[in-house]
């Protein structure tokens, strides 16, 4: 028989969602991943420590805390939670399926909340590197010991550059911010941190064109100035990348229509995608707030669509 309701991807938005499905008795079936993306079940926010603009907890709380609690709420309320990363779709028809591998589910409703995946830059001698120096997350790697004391870099302008570089002096005897603009596009708050923080030093109008080193691991980057074209090389012991995400669509690109770089659309004010019945909430579909809290919001969003909507079926 098809579940009622099935959740793919176990970030704010889809826990939120299993959370209100649950409660309006739909018996929600999530499949949370299994380092799907490269990020663990419980998404974006396990890449990061403290958690400050959640509400609820006055003095913030842990990235992977804070997920772990979504989770046993969803859990406590009746979601039936799967360790496992969904693989293929078949929206043609209802019931729709859903594919773990060989495995297949039918669902009557579909809330897509797979998130968001960091990018790379794909820059010369970032293969030999990467994770021998170079990385996509200093949440998670910064502590490492080939970090400590050594001079590092994190690539990127967002909030999460300027806050990855400020995790990083903790480890590091001096960050480098390198950005390829001259105004940082993170937040009035963060750029200050990033600005008066004598650890971070950032180099503007710079973009990383090599990463070099030996058997011990990264040593050298080039920098390329855009204003002048000059290249200069910096030594350093790590290079973390911060330059934004990817959505974690490709297994939907058959099916629902996506915007020009991979994220769902759907019906303004809503979360309804191309196919009724069909849901998406979170960073999946948002490319402008992407906040652990809009994402929470879309997800409610989602399951109060697709109960309306079920309720329409019956
Ligand atoms: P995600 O958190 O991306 O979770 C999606 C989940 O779905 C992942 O676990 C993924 O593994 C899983 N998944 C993907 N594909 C599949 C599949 N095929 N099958 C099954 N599962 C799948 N926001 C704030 O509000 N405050 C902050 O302080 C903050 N700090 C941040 C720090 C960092 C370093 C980063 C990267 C982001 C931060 N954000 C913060 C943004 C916030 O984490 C995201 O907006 C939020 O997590 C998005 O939630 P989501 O539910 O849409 O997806
Ligand atoms: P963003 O998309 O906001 O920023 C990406 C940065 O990387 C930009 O500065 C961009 O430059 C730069 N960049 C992109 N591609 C390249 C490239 N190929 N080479 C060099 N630089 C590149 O992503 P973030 O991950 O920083 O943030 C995502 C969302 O998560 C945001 O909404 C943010 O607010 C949120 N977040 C919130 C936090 C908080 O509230 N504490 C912490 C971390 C994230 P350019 O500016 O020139 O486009």
């Amino acid at each position: 028989m098809a579940e009622k309701i099935v959740i793919i991807g176990s970030g704010p938005a889809g826990h939120t969602a299993a959370i209100y499905a649950a409660r309006a008795n739909l018996n929600p079936v999530m499949f949370e991943g299994f380092m799907a993306g490269g990020v663990a079940a419980g998404g974006q926010l396990t890449t990061t420590t403290e958690v400050e603009n959640f509400p609820g907890f006055p003095e913030g709380i842990d990235g992977t805390k804070l997920t772990q609690l979504f989770r046993d709420q969803s859990k406590n309320y009746g979601t039936k939670i799967f360790t496992q990363t969904v693989t293929k779709v078949d929206f043609s028809k209802r019931p729709f399926k859903i594919y773990c591998d060989d495995e297949m589910t039918e669902a009557e409703a579909v809330i897509i909340a797979t998130g968001a995946t960091a990018k790379r830059m794909n820059i010369k001698g970032e293969h030999d590197f990467w994770q021998r120096g170079i990385s996509a997350c200093a949440v998670c790697d910064g502590a490492l010991p080939i970090f400590r004391n050594k001079e590092l870099a994190v690539i990127g302008g967002g909030d999460s550059a300027v806050e990855e570089a400020s995790h990083l002096t903790k480890f590091g005897s001096k960050v480098y911010l390198i950005h390829r603009r001259d105004k940082l596009r993170a937040s009035q708050i963060m750029q200050k941190r990033a600005i008066e923080n004598p650890k971070i030093e950032i180099l503007w109008n710079s973009e990383v064109s090599e990463a070099k080193g030996g058997a011990g691991g990264l040593q050298t980057i080039s920098i390329n100035s855009t204003v002048d074209n000059s290249m200069r090389e910096l030594a350093i012991g790590g290079l973390f990348y911060a330059i934004g995400h990817k959505p974690n669509t490709d297994i939907f690109q058959d099916w629902l229509k996506l915007d020009e770089t991979g994220y769902i659309i759907t019906k303004p004010g809503t979360t309804q995608t191309s196919i009724e019945g069909v849901y998406a909430a979170g960073d999946v579909q948002d490319k402008i707030y992407r906040q652990a809290i809009t994402a929470a919001g879309s997800g409610c969003m989602a399951a109060l669509e697709a109960e309306r909507w079920l309720e329409g079926l019956e």
